[in-house]
């Protein structure tokens, strides 16, 4: 593609939306030419940043989720001639309008609405909201092929899979890294007295919240085998889990006759964004450090205690049911993490609940429907979500009993 690209970033405000605006922005000061040309800037509470950034990259639209701050926003705008609107509606329209690329990186589910819009709009999409991906991913497959619209993996071990994916019959396996998250040498017991503080200092990536504690439990893992098996049309036994600590090597594709192709580079999401930016391109630069292999000297890789997290092979049960059980499992962790990082839950009740709520949604009347659509994946996320509340509740009782 030459000349001007036109994209949007839905969730600006975010780890991934900064990230990516400091891709444009570089690729915009290094070139003579414009490189990139934002159309639509989305935040979900943050209209501070949000401002901030349509002042300096003057997009031609941009939302606020939350309404209430739709006047703070219009107002602070009015002297540039920037569309705003508000509300989650507003964000599924304007995945709607027209670019060569749209990032979708609205965290959690909350991104499926839009994603699903950008996609079923003609809109070629960098997806780093893998939770779009778990909850639909047969859905937006099929949609993305029917309109001749690529999906570009943007989660970094994606993202490296893709560039590294040949033919995909030659396949044999991939092999997912992990960093292991900042609990990988703890114990067991070690984990019983996790806080929020702690669980969000990554050692290797600074990220949002969310996906900084899903690190810390390894769902982020299951969430990206998940992710992969959609993407690559694979079955989960074909997927490897690796960790490896320093996220140099950031995934890796075996085919049959021996050979491994990995990607690799500096962990800094601005590469994997760029790339997904640009695809089929890789001409812009990043403002990323160079990867200085006699430096690092070693990289290192080990196995997955599967005992000790739990998540990655609840994930692979989820996966292998398929229909709605991949919906459940991401619908109970969201709320579950949720409640983790507000105290009203610990650290290992974060698996005990996913799994707990798997079970009974496989148990329960729900788990043989079909997801062919929008609507049947929300209604399995608020079952899903009956189920976490329910748990909830039994964890704060048993607190309230254990103080009184
Ligand atoms: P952040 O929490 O940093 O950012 C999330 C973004 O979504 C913010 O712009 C936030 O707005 C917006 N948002 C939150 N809730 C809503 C909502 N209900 N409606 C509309 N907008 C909303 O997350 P990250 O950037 O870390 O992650 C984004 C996605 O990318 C996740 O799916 C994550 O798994 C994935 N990802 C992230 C990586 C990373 O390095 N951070 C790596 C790989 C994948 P505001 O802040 O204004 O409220
Ligand atoms: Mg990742």
């Amino acid at each position: 593609m030459n000349g001007v690209r036109t994209i949007s970033i839905l969730g600006s405000t975010g780890s991934i939306g900064t990230s990516a605006l400091s891709v444009v922005e570089h690729a915009n000061v290094q070139s003579p030419d414009t490189v990139f040309e934002i159309d639509t800037l989305t935040g979900g509470q943050n209209a501070e940043l949000l401002i901030k950034q349509a002042r300096q990259f003057k997009p031609k639209c941009v939302v606020i989720a939350d309404p209430d701050k739709r006047e703070q926003v219009q107002d602070a705008l009015s002297d540039l001639n920037i569309e705003v609107s508000a509300g989650t509606d507003a964000i599924e329209e304007v995945a709607r309008r027209p670019v060569d690329r749209l990032l979708a990186a609205i965290v959690g589910i909350s991104g499926l609405p839009s994603t699903l819009a950008a996609v079923e709009a003609g809109n070629s999409i960098a997806l780093a909201n893998k939770e779009s991906m778990v909850c639909a991913g047969p859905l937006l497959n099929r949609i993305a092929a029917d309109r001749e619209v690529a999906i570009v993996p943007t989660d970094s071990e994606h993202n490296a899979m893709f560039q590294v994916m040949e033919r995909r019959e030659d396949v044999e396996r991939i092999i997912l890294t992990a960093s292991g998250g900042p609990f990988r040498t703890a114990s067991r017991e070690e984990l019983k007295t996790v806080t929020p503080r702690r669980a969000l200092a990554h050692p290797r990536w600074d990220m949002g919240q969310k996906i900084s504690i899903d690190s810390a439990t390894l769902f982020n893992k299951g969430l990206e085998l998940i992710e992969a098996c959609y993407l690559f049309d694979l079955p989960e036994d074909q997927i490897e889990v690796v960790v490896h600590p320093q996220s140099i090597l950031h995934s890796a594709v075996a085919y049959r006759d021996g050979s491994v192709l990995a990607q690799m580079g500096v962990p800094d999401m601005r590469t994997p964004i760029a790339h997904a930016l640009t695809w089929p391109d890789r001409r812009e630069p990043t403002p990323v450090d160079r990867l200085d292999l006699v430096a690092l000297s070693q990289l290192d890789f080990e196995a997955l205690d599967a005992k000790k997290f739990p998540a990655v092979d609840l994930s692979r049960q989820a996966i292998r049911v398929g229909k709605g059980a991949p919906i459940a499992l991401n619908c109970a962790n969201e709320g579950a993490v949720a409640a983790f990082l507000t105290g009203q839950c610990g650290f290992l009740d974060i698996s005990w609940i996913v799994e707990t709520v798997l079970e009974r949604f496989l148990n329960g009347p729900m788990s043989c429907e079909d997801c062919e659509n929008l609507e049947a994946i929300l209604a399995i996320q608020a079952e899903a979500e009956r189920l976490t509340g329910a748990l909830l509740d039994e964890v704060k009782s048993q607190k309230q009993e254990r103080t009184a």
